[in-house]
């Protein structure tokens, strides 16, 4: 197989057919000779489902992946990536933000030697003033905390080649912050400047509260700096809790001890501060060690359709794919090697 296209899809009825018409287009222009349009349903409550099967009987090229339930879209697009058979990989929205088009200019710099050619908005069209502000003061905070480098204002639109996927497939973690993973596994890696249009249709799918977990998912599986933060805020409590030790006695020296409260409520409640602090950091990590060792799978696939049939329906597919991941890791801590098993290609 040439190359796969993934696109992890959340209720977007309005979108699809538009989105299947121009991703075929788009993978028949281009110069490969097989491919696979993958379709991730992500616990759709409209029609996007049927509107999916519809598609997949009349187009021999369309995949779908139907997730239980929603599972988000970083784990939706980590489905659709694990069921991808190509030699590239190729992942935009469904609601056509990312154009389809690009498909070819991409794919001819990925051949050229470049194992990620991602995208980066240049401009972005229809986004509120809030969101294009909040976008901004998340990626100048996670370049601040993160020791990865993580290119600022790109998505998950890009082509990758075959081994890094295979690299980002042998990564278990839990909460997965899809673009920063891929920066971190190195390789060649290009921007590729493009305007960001605006959504074909409906809404957004990231209301803030989503975007904001996002951005901490984001920055704590990618930093232990706000672990950090807690030891000058302990040595200033420290420093601080010293000079009011000293008042307190000479104070008691000069004989007004009675008046030694202030100092008393001031070193309790400034320890009480610090120590929540560091508790609040501490338990953040602790809660993100429980939900790793709990080593689940990532998402649980109800079937996977081919156009040809042959998975169809039954708990076949859904027990060969879920626990790929977390098995993977299973043979890697007993074989105590260092290199991530290769996946096996399929073509
Ligand atoms: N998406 C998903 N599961 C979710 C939320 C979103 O699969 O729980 C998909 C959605 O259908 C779209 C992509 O993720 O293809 C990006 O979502 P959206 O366009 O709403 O985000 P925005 O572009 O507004 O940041
Ligand atoms: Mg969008």
């Amino acid at each position: 197989m040439d190359l796969s296209v993934v696109i992890p899809c959340y209720n977007e009825e309005e979108s699809l057919t538009e989105l299947h018409r121009r991703v075929l287009a788009a993978c028949k222009s281009a110069p490969v000779k097989t491919f696979e349009i993958i379709l991730v349903n992500d616990g759709s409550t409209d029609s996007t489902l049927s509107i999916m099967t519809t598609l997949c009987d009349k187009d021999p090229h369309v995949v779908i992946v139907n997730l239980s339930r929603n599972h988000g879209h970083q784990l939706a697009l980590s489905a659709g990536l694990g069921e991808a058979q190509g030699d590239y990989i190729f992942v935009l929205d469904a609601d056509l933000q990312d154009p389809p088009e690009l498909l070819t200019p991409m794919l001819e710099r990925a051949k050229s030697g470049v194992d990620v050619v991602y995208g980066q908005r240049a401009e972005r069209q229809g986004e509120t003033w809030f969101k294009l502000f909040c976008s901004k003061s998340f990626y100048r905070v996670l370049s601040f905390l993160s020791e990865t480098d993580i290119p600022e204002n790109v998505g998950d639109f890009r082509l990758m080649s075959r081994r890094v996927l295979d690299q980002l497939l042998s990564m278990p973690e839990q909460q997965r912050f899809i673009r920063g993973m891929i920066a971190w596994i190195g390789f060649k890696q290009e921007p590729f400047l493009y305007e960001r249009d605006a959504r074909y249709a409906g809404v957004t799918k990231y209301p803030f509260m989503k975007l904001m977990s996002f951005a901490i998912d984001a920055i704590s599986s990618f930093s232990i700096r706000p672990l950090r933060i807690a030891i000058p805020f302990a040595l200033i409590g420290g420093v601080l809790a010293g000079l009011l030790g000293l008042g307190a006695v000479y104070s008691h020296f000069t004989g007004g001890t009675i008046t030694g409260w202030t100092s008393l409520a001031c070193i309790i409640t400034g320890f009480a501060a610090i120590q929540l602090l560091c508790i609040a950091l501490i338990g953040e990590y602790v809660g993100r060690m429980y939900i790793e060792v709990k080593r689940r799978p990532l998402y649980i696939v109800a079937d996977v359709i081919r156009a040809d049939h042959a998975n169809h329906a039954g708990a076949k597919p859904t027990k060969k794919t879920a626990p790929k991941i977390a098995k993977k890791t299973a043979a890697k801590a007993k074989s105590k090697t260092t290199k991530a098993p290769a996946r096996k290609k399929a073509k």
